[in-house]
């Protein structure tokens, strides 16, 4: 650890406090780039890029975020469109013609976003509006039920099955029982926080069963990651004309997280209810000239899911022989059954120079760890080896 794990805390502390940020959540993902701007950059005090600059040899293992960065040939293009940085309307690269062939649709199905989070929210101002309430899996990604708060609606939250996966079955009751009140159903496949996928007969299982005319939005953000046989991805309900928003992002896999880049891949019907909602200029030249290169950088693509598959699958065993459960995850995180509390424990990996992410409600002795880079996993074995020292592995195991 290149640096003292006690003046981090407090410098990144103190940066929290300037930036008026509360330390904890998702939020605990600070970006690199500002720390390394070029030439120091002025805007910054000194406490301020200390703090970031001790952030930085930190394992970053809160947010899901692609440890390696996004590849040369986007980092070119991305450069190559600072020119347009000055201009509202600039050539986009082509992205929505680039993402409608990607998934054989029309243009007229596509909707970009800033990042998936924008889609998120304005399908909770399209379709719950009223009061109208949303159903989804209990943990799942809670921002669709935050964002539903501001049409005051509110959630139908349906646990999860013994095995944590979503209980489709239970969610079609929901919806059923409550039909005149449901605006959306949300599912998350692979499911954040705990990794594991809805199965595509279980997808097909709610689609014919629930009533036609309620929307379901479906977040792939992780799709990428995926290689079990029994998921597929949900853009071809799309193409037989469902009710079905499916999201992806350009946050994970293409490495985008702070360039702010999604999009939904949707019928035309529910595209132009979603479009009035869409912030003018919501996304940013850069993000969109990458992101096309992204689309087709394949290899790359290929070689995340590989390197993300053997450092989760290396660290995911070491804890199982260490006596510990371990959600079987198809993303790039996963989630370890710590038998206590997650908040407490959580600042002790924070003081070992790691960032897991926060508890995840009810799950709350459930630690959901992203996977790193094989130097960053060592370290958060190391803090889990002293965290949770042998004594109590030979009493777990
Ligand atoms: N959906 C899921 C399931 C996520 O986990 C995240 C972020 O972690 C998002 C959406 C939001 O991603 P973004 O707004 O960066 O596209």
């Amino acid at each position: 650890m290149p640096l003292s794990r006690r003046r981090f805390v407090g410098g990144f502390a103190a940066a929290l406090t300037y930036l008026g940020v509360a330390p904890e959540g998702d939020l605990l993902a600070f970006g690199q780039s500002a720390a390394s701007a070029p030439g120091g950059a002025p805007y910054l005090s000194d406490k301020i890029k200390k703090a970031m600059a001790e952030y930085d040899g930190y394992a970053k293992l809160s947010n899901n975020e692609n440890p390696y960065g996004p590849p040369e040939s986007v980092m070119k293009a991305m450069t190559d469109a600072f020119k347009y940085a000055n201009r509202y309307g600039a050539p986009d690269g082509g992205i929505v013609d680039a993402i409608a062939a990607h998934h054989g649709v029309k243009t007229e199905n596509v909707l970009i976003g800033e990042g998936s989070s924008e889609l998120l929210d304005i399908s909770d101002a399209a379709f719950t509006r009223g009061g109208r309430k949303v159903v989804g899996a209990d943990p799942t990604y809670a921002t669709i039920f935050q964002y539903a708060a501001g049409t005051n609606s509110e959630g139908i939250l349906i646990p999860l099955r013994a095995d944590y996966t979503q209980d489709i079955p239970a969610m079609i009751r929901a919806v059923k029982t409550n039909y005149r009140d449901i605006g959306l159903v949300y599912l998350c496949n692979p499911n954040n926080p705990t990794g594991r996928i809805v199965p595509k007969d279980e997808i097909k299982l709610l689609l014919e069963s629930i009533p036609g005319d309620i929307p379901v939005f479906i977040d792939e953000a992780y799709h990428h990651y995926v290689d079990d046989p029994n998921y597929e991805p949900s853009t071809k309900y799309v193409i037989e004309g469902r009710k079905v928003i499916v999201a992806r992002t350009f946050s994970k896999i293409a490495a985008l997280a702070g360039m702010r880049l999604g999009y939904a891949v949707a019928p035309k019907e529910l595209i132009d209810q979603l479009k009035p909602f869409v912030m003018t200029y919501n996304t940013n030249h850069l993000a969109k000239h990458g992101a096309v290169v992204a689309l087709k950088d394949t290899a790359n693509e290929v070689k995340v899911k590989l390197l993300n598959k053997q450092v989760r699958d290396g660290v995911t065993a070491e804890i199982r022989a260490m006596g510990y459960e371990v959600i079987p995850s198809q993303a790039n995180f996963f989630m370890v059954n710590i038998k206590k509390d997650v908040t407490p424990v959580a600042d002790e990996f924070l003081k070992r120079g790691v960032v897991v992410g926060r508890k995840f409600p009810p799950m709350n002795e459930f630690m959901r760890v992203s996977v790193g880079t094989q130097p960053e996993m060592d370290v958060f074995m190391k803090a889990f080896k002293e965290v949770f020292p042998v004594a109590r592995q030979s009493k777990v195991g």
